[in-house]
């Protein structure tokens, strides 16, 4: 049985946030991997009720692992943030931390959707020198979606913004901060409306806020019912400002910045990108959220500007979060993560199809 340490840590702006140190029962005898959740959701995330989780399988190959809580985490105070934000100052924190706790040079790291976004934006921007490979699920530098999710994200997230501040898939509970307000008693009813497959307020309120499909987040034949309903515990809210960027970040193709902060280019796409890191970017093929397609392009990018390096892997039956959630991944994408993780930092990339 794993325990869990928190380990409290702060931002580059002063903010408090925290990591969890997850230990087995054996001594990690391979270095820190961080792990790094996406929006409105927390650490956790990597510890759904299934046989064998990442988190346990990273255990027992022996990796010594850290969860990253950053701003973005429900189990930290709801603030405004941005993916700039989190690449300036939260993630370069966590990593200065792992180290200084484990006395590590550098550390490995496993990083989803906007952990991933932000995480990559950070170590383009030469942030992240320690970290020696990333493995990205699901979007890095490219966000696509489909033409429905690009029309949604052009004209809902204006409007939306003009009636509330955040959404929050508790909502579809009738819980959370804000959910006897008319927006979010109208938003709800919307959902309920549109969204009839299945009765988990959460699940369906989630598909509502992250892209287009029934549902989104996962393939519901890839969960297990235990899964399932522990899902409604943990999404809550993400803040319209987080929206407003991904919306220009989708119609422009690839991640820009939305605030001028200091040490991060206006267009991460511009110039190449300043680390050593080798990346293996991996998607579901049935991913509803972001189209598997953008980590192609990222794939692509990267190899561009540091050929041979990286690598791009392929997950034919899954989407968005099952890749780590789901009842069988330990069998169909734990392994390649695993391998990608375990690779001397010399090893040559590969292009490759997973089923
Ligand atoms: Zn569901």
């Amino acid at each position: 049985m794993a325990t869990a340490r928190v380990v409290p840590f702060t931002a580059g702006d002063g903010r408090a946030l925290n990591l969890i140190h997850v230990q087995g029962r054996r001594t990690p005898e391979r270095g820190p991997v961080l792990l790094v959740h996406g929006a409105g959701v927390r650490a956790n995330i990597f510890r759904p009720p299934v046989a064998l989780s990442f988190v346990d399988a990273l255990l027992d190959a022996g990796h010594d692992v850290w969860l990253e809580n950053w701003r973005a985490s429900i189990d930290l105070p709801l603030c405004h943030w941005t993916l700039d934000q989190a690449a300036l100052h939260d993630h370069p924190a966590a990593v200065a931390r792992v180290l200084a706790e484990t006395g590590a040079r550098s550390l490995k790291a496993v990083i989803h959707c906007q952990g991933s976004t932000s995480f990559t934006m950070s170590a383009a921007a030469g942030l992240l020198p320690q970290v020696e490979a990333i493995v990205s699920n699901a979007v890095s530098l490219h966000p696509l979606v489909c033409n429905a999710s690009r029309l949604k994200s052009a004209l809902a997230v204006p409007l939306v913004g003009l009636v509330t501040d955040r959404l929050d898939p508790q909502w579809g509970e009738g819980r959370g901060d804000g959910a006897d307000r008319w927006a979010a008693r109208g938003l709800r009813k919307l959902v309920e409306l549109t969204h009839r497959e299945c009765d988990n307020g959460v699940c369906r309120f989630s598909s509502f806020t992250y892209g287009t499909g029934f549902p989104v987040l996962w393939r519901h034949e890839n969960l297990n019912t235990a899964t399932h309903d522990w899902l409604r515990d943990e999404f809550a809210a993400v803040p319209m400002s987080f929206f407003r960027q991904m919306a220009r970040c989708i119609a422009a193709g690839h991640l820009l910045r939305h605030e001028a902060l200091p040490g991060l280019p206006a267009d991460y796409a511009a110039a190449p990108p300043r680390t050593e890191a080798r990346f293996t970017f991996v998607a579901g093929r049935r991913n509803d959220c972001f189209q598997w397609q953008g980590q192609r392009a990222s794939f692509e990018w990267f190899d561009h500007h540091q050929p041979g390096r990286h690598a791009f892997e392929l997950f034919d039956d899954y989407g968005h979060l099952d890749v780590f959630l789901g009842q069988h991944a330990a069998r169909d994408t734990y392994p390649v993560m695993l391998a990608a993780l375990a690779a001397p930092a010399t090893s040559p990339a590969t292009e490759g199809a997973r089923p």
